[in-house]
């Protein structure tokens, strides 16, 4: 691992303050936050990820997890994504976000691992963690080995001619069929950003995997109030029952009324670019009866899929966990 510096900042304006002079807040970041250090700390040993000072953010107050005002929940950046799964308010209101943490990664690496830190986990693409093969989220304009390569495990939607990594998280998969809101404090004030609007599509510039500036600091991540009676489901389909990335997930929100869906939210894992809500499965929820044709129907909306190589078993696959996903939460 290449020298750094470390910094362990007493308060958060001190930590946006430096963080503020850095290149970018994208790939070859110079600064960087440190939280769990379970992908910060991979990458640099691996020299993927080169910064000159590390910022380590564990000290600041922000692991705490918060009823809200309004009914909703708010949850620090620095909550270990144990905790998070474990809390009996998100077990009991969050269904699909504590099931989703629950089914990523290991014990271990759960109780070091933070909210933020999950949120903005990169990418398992084989050629990204090598730097002796070309990659253009690494290094922009060198190529992408994948489109012709070992692509099994990569993305079937968003993907562009320069990247089609898959954002590997589960936690991110709930959070958007949540609706999870992402509170960011940076050297010219607090933002909010809703979670569809904080990754980013590869398109031509896949090194910018969000909308992060320098200085941004996640702070919070708020949860809207739980909708009254909705059932909630996250599933997951790997390669071994455990300690693996999906190859296909499906997180749902669903509420039921007399038999007929009144309320959908729909997400994908393992098949995007970012993590992947589908308005249009959602919409062909609603106003239907809860049956396996139209869970199928609403399936569908994988349509648009461009798949790779070695990775088209994805579109049934991901089709299939979402039908039986939608069967799990109505039955
Ligand atoms: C072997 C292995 C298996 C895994 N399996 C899974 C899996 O199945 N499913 C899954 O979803 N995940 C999986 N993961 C990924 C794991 O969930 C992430 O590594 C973890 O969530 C990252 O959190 P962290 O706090 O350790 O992040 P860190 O490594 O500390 O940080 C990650 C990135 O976030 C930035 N950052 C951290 N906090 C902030 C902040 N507050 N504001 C701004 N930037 C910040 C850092 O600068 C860094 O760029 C796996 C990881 C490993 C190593
Ligand atoms: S898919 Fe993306 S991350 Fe993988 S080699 Fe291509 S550019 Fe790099």
């Amino acid at each position: 691992m290449h020298p750094f510096e470390f910094l362990r900042p007493a308060d958060t304006a001190a930590a946006v303050a430096s963080a503020a002079q850095a290149n970018t807040a994208q790939q070859g970041a110079d600064v960087r936050f440190v939280a769990g250090g379970t992908t910060l700390l991979d990458l640099m040993k691996l020299n993927v990820e080169t910064p000159v000072r590390v910022i380590d953010i564990n000290r600041l107050p922000l692991d705490t997890i918060e009823a809200m005002p309004d009914g909703g929940l708010q949850i620090g950046a620095t909550v270990r994504n144990a905790d998070l799964a474990h809390h009996p308010t998100v077990q009991r209101d969050y269904a699909v976000l504590s099931q989703a943490i629950l089914a990523g990664a290991s014990a271990q690496l759960r109780n070091m691992a933070t909210t933020a830190g999950n949120l903005l986990q990169r990418t398992r693409c084989v050629y990204f963690r090598d730097t002796a093969m070309p990659c253009n989220k690494r290094e922009p304009g060198t190529g992408s080995p994948a489109i012709t390569g070992a692509n099994r495990m990569l993305a079937i939607l968003g993907t562009s001619a320069h990247c089609i990594a898959t954002n590997p998280s589960d936690m991110c998969v709930a959070m958007m069929a949540l609706e999870a809101t992402i509170h960011v404090q940076g050297h010219q004030g607090a933002r909010a950003i809703p979670i569809g609007d904080f990754h980013l599509l590869p398109g031509s510039t896949p090194h910018r995997e969000t909308v992060l500036e320098p200085g941004d600091l996640i702070t919070h991540v708020t949860l809207p109030p739980p909708v009254a009676g909705s059932r909630q489901v996250y599933l997951k389909l790997r390669d071994r029952a455990s300690y693996e990335f999906a190859l296909a997930s499906a997180g749902v929100v669903i509420t039921v009324a007399g038999g007929q869906v009144t309320r959908a939210r729909v997400a994908l894992g393992g098949v995007g670019t970012k993590p992947w809500r589908s308005p249009e499965a959602e919409a062909a929820l609603v106003g239907q009866p809860t049956h396996q044709t139209n869970f199928r129907t609403a399936a569908a909306a994988l349509r648009d899929a461009n798949p790779q190589s070695e990775n088209a078993f994805k579109i049934e696959l991901a089709k299939r966990c979402l039908t039986h996903a939608l069967q799990l939460a109505t039955a």
